[in-house]
Formats: C-alpha cells, structure tokens, sequence
C-alpha cells in the first residue's frame, strides 16, 4: 500500500480537528517527499541532526515537530527548524531552549513531555516536577517559551487496558495543569499521545494530536550509524 493510500485511510478514521505527526525518523528525504506531496505538512523527528539534515533539504512550509530526548547543547542547532518542541522534561533543557530563543526573538512552542509508561526507560515529568517546573523563578521570567500542552507515550504492551490507563492519567495531567496554571491561557490546549499501536484509545482519551510512523511508512530499518545521537 502507498503512503498516500495510508494517509488517506488514516485521515478517514481521525477527526479533522485533531492533527496527524508523520513521524518520519530513519526514513529518507524521497519517502518524506511522498508523504508531503500528498498533503501531509507535519512531521516528527527525535535527533537532531537529522531533523536538520532533512529540514533543509526539504519544502519550508513543512512544520518540524522534535519528539525526542533533547540535549542542552543541540538546542540551538535545532531552533532555526523546528515548530513545536514536544519533549520538554527538564527546567534546564526549557531554560536553554528560551536562552536561544530570546538570541533570535522568537516564542518556540513546547509541549512538557510525561513519564506516564510503566517502563524506567521512558522519558518524562511526573506532576511533582512540573508543578515544581511552573512554580521557579526562572520559569516566571522566560519570555521565549511558550507551553501548549503534554505529550506522553504509554508503555509498549498489548495490554490495552494499561495503556488506556496510561492516556486517562494523561489527560487528568492536562486538565489539571490548565485549570490551575493556564488558566486563562487559550494556547495551551494539545494533548500529543497514540502512537501506531495504540492511537484509537489515544483518540478515545481525548487526543489532539497524533503521532505516527509505522503505519503509514511501514516498519523502521534501523541503521547502526544514525540511530546514536
Ligand atoms: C517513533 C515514535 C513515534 C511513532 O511510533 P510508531 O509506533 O512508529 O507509530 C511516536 N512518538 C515518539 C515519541 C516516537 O519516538
């Protein structure tokens, strides 16, 4: 089956206002070109010099959404490409991220990335640690940031009854950090969760947007070489 043919049959089943992540890491710039020139402008990417590599060789109007682990010193590479970053888990990669903001005067859109998986390895913030995140003194002073929502991955299992867990605890998450943060802020409103695997029960919890590779590209071929950032 065609990309175009997937992305057709996904949109069929997605409700127009919540927006399809083509995540696009390991596949390369003609497989992204496909997508593109069937309509689809949104895609993901977790290393950097990828996304960048990719960006710049690739139509502008395409918006960059960074899903992965981010390190403090790729930030500024990453900044003259991206649209929304989704990964923020720390108050220092935030930081960071409005410190080379604020160098070009730019707002960059970020989500705060949870841990809501029962898996360790997964990245993320748990409520303490945002709540904490939104109460510093260096938060407060940022002017170059600007927070839209969360973003959290289940854990991998075929348990679907976990996972909706998972997406329930998520969404809580969001209300709560609007009704009592941002509040009277109408761009904090995304909820980015479901993957390929599990993106109906996403849909059903509440998602806005949705992330997904390997149903419309098919399985990654990981190469050795560019899986290490
Ligand atoms: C790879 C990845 C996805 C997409 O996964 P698929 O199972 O291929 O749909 C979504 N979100 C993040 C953060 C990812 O790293």
């Amino acid at each position: 089956m065609s990309i175009c043919e997937n992305l057709r049959k996904l949109k069929e089943q997605i409700p127009s206002k919540v927006r399809l992540i083509a995540v696009s890491k390991t596949q390369p710039v003609e497989i992204i070109k496909q997508a593109y020139e069937c309509g689809q402008l949104d895609f993901g990417e977790n290393k950097v010099q990828d996304l960048v590599a990719k960006a710049s060789q690739l139509p502008a109007d395409i918006r960059w959404h960074y899903l992965g682990h981010l390190q403090t010193n790729k930030v500024k590479a990453l900044l003259p490409h991206v649209t929304l970053i989704q990964s923020v888990e720390s108050l220092k990669l935030l930081f960071e991220i409005n410190k080379e903001s604020a160098k070009t005067g730019r707002v960059t859109d970020c989500l705060f990335q949870f841990h809501i998986a029962k898996e360790e390895t997964k990245f993320g913030l748990n409520w303490l640690e945002a709540v904490a995140l939104v109460h510093s003194m260096e938060y407060h002073r940022m002017k170059n940031v600007r927070i839209v929502g969360v973003m959290g991955m289940a854990s991998l299992t075929e348990d679907m009854e976990q996972v909706k867990k998972e997406f329930h605890t998520l969404t809580r998450v969001f209300y709560d950090l609007k009704d009592q943060f941002f509040n009277n802020d109408p761009s904090f409103k995304e909820l980015s969760m479901g993957m390929s695997g599990d993106y109906p029960i996403a849909l059903e919890e509440g998602a806005t947007m949705l992330r997904l590779g390997t149903i419309i590209f098919g399985e990654r071929k990981y190469i050795k070489e560019t899986d290490k950032d």
